[in-house]
């Protein structure tokens, strides 16, 4: 039944319509692989009853002719989401055996239409970081490995690190992502899967622990385009609890697909080819625009002249606005609480925060403290704020020429565990082509392009017009039928 595991979102559910294998087959399979797969720390919490049920509920809805989209499909949520009764930590310990009595709109948005739940999936603590290994589970472990022989371990990313390795190790065929400033769209580049962030307002924030709100995004992470396509626009949706959640319809993407991109311009910001990255990235940026040149596409180059400012715009606004959503972690409302001997409330809020904060979430509630503070916040927020909106104005200039961005997704491959968690700001530099998008609003996907030289995945990256994710999806489509990516990690777990 292994097989059950390699096939996508589309082939099982496909497959288990025309009756070829049950939902509790389905099921079994993935919460097997769940098992087999510990040695990665892809997972905070395992689930596998929670999937087993939803696939007895499944078959049973398949004998009754009652099917629903996701029917029969078992998932992996990213454990930044509330889920009812099942812990919810932001892989920290400040929430530590916090178990909502709700569920977050996008994985209650998946689970209406089918979906069962395997497990809750490992992050970086609070969703900063972009490697993992922040989490206070300790760092989940890709399933690549550099060809040249050393075992050394890789990060698989982040912040959605469980999630990118649980699809890539065979452990899910879907997950949840969020997506605050490339936490979908790196891990995804690493470890050779695709991931799409929705435009801004897609998908709810209700019920997914807050870390930048005007930021953060759900979205999914998969085998190929066609699986994120079918998970996005199950999860997407207006909802009245999320004062930025966007009333218009959502698109069936799926049936939207095409890979003929006649007609469509992609453009080439000149502003991209920075200094240090890999020519082998550069190459395959190449290779990307010959494909999409293929596909029928136009090549215009375009300019995007705030870029640079990108990275340090959102290091200041995404601290900030996680200095103050943090806020309310203060040991009475939620999870853990410290309590020193003898002491008044004010060293209960000291002892819990010290306690129940890592490291890198001290730093981003500090950095954020300050650039709020009376006597920085017109020389860092507000300026942060209007170059954040130059950067939105160079988005709408090049799309006048264009209908779609091509970029590397990040500035290298894996890298290895602990490589780059003494250097904060090498770390924040591995964003840098996907935060732009991110600053914008604008939906943008990873898709696999190929190997470097040491057979690590590498990722391009699609950013699209506002709502326009189908021709980001169909772009990506149509790289992935040139790339030809079929590579899988070596099982060594
Ligand atoms: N790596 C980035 C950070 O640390 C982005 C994280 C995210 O998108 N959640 O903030």
């Amino acid at each position: 039944m292994s097989e059950l595991t390699s096939k996508t979102i589309a082939e099982l559910r496909d497959g288990f319509r025309a009756g070829e294998f049950s939902a509790r087959e389905i099921a079994d399979s993935f919460n097997a692989a769940v098992e087999a797969g510990r040695a990665l720390n892809a997972w905070t919490v395992e689930t596998p009853e929670l999937a087993v049920a939803a696939a007895d509920a499944a078959d049973q809805a398949r004998a009754a002719h009652d099917l629903k989209p996701l029917s029969g499909i078992p998932i992996g949520i990213k454990d930044l989401f509330c889920t009812e009764g099942v812990d919810s930590t932001t892989a920290s310990n400040i929430l530590r055996g916090f178990k909502p009595t709700y569920e977050s709109t996008v994985s209650g948005n998946l689970k209406r239409a089918g979906a069962g739940m395997l497990g809750k999936l490992n992050m970086d603590e609070f969703a900063m970081g972009s490697s993992n290994e922040t989490s206070a589970y300790g760092p989940v472990i890709s399933p690549w490995r550099r060809s040249d022989g050393g075992n050394a371990a890789l990060t698989p990313g982040g912040s959605s690190g469980g999630s990118a390795a649980a699809i890539a190790a065979r452990m899910a065929p879907g997950v949840t992502g969020t997506d605050t400033g490339g936490s979908i769209r790196q891990p995804a580049a690493f470890v050779g899967i695709s991931g799409i962030k929705p435009t801004y307002g897609r998908c709810s924030r209700w019920g997914i622990v807050a870390f930048a709100s005007s930021l953060d995004q759900a979205g999914p992470m998969a085998k190929d385009v066609r699986d994120c396509a079918i998970l996005l626009e199950n999860m997407c949706g207006f909802d009245p609890k999320d004062a930025t959640s966007l009333d218009i319809p959502v698109p069936n993407w799926e049936v939207g697909l095409s890979s003929d991109l006649n007609g469509k311009r992609v453009g080439i910001p000149k502003e991209y080819r920075i200094d240090g990255v890999p020519a082998e990235i550069n190459a395959l940026w190449d290779q990307g625009i010959a494909w999409l040149k293929d596909a029928g596409a136009e090549i215009v180059e375009i300019s995007l002249p705030h870029t640079k400012y990108a990275l340090p715009t959102y290091y200041i606004i995404a601290p900030a606005e996680a200095s103050s959503n943090l806020a309310r972690y203060d040991g009475v409302r939620y999870g853990f609480r410290d309590i020193p001997q003898g002491g008044n409330l004010d060293a209960m809020y000291a002892a819990t925060r010290d306690e129940g904060f890592g490291a890198e979430v001290k730093r981003r509630i500090m950095i954020g403290t300050y650039v709020l503070s009376a006597g920085f916040y017109d020389a860092y927020f507000t300026q942060a704020q209007k170059v954040r909106t130059l950067i939105k104005r160079d988005f709408a200039e090049a799309f006048t020429m264009c209908d779609l961005i091509l970029t590397p997704t990040a500035p290298s491959a894996a890298f290895g565990l602990g490589e780059k968690m003494s250097d904060p700001l090498a770390m924040y530099l591995n964003d840098v082509f996907a935060v732009p998008a991110s600053l914008a609003g604008l939906p943008a996907m990873s898709v696999p392009g190929g190997l470097d030289g040491q057979g690590l995945p590498l990722g391009l990256h699609l950013i699209g017009k506002e709502l326009d994710e189908q021709t980001v999806l169909n772009a990506g489509l149509a790289i992935e039928e040139r790339a030809g990516f079929t590579h899988r990690a070596e099982k060594w777990w």
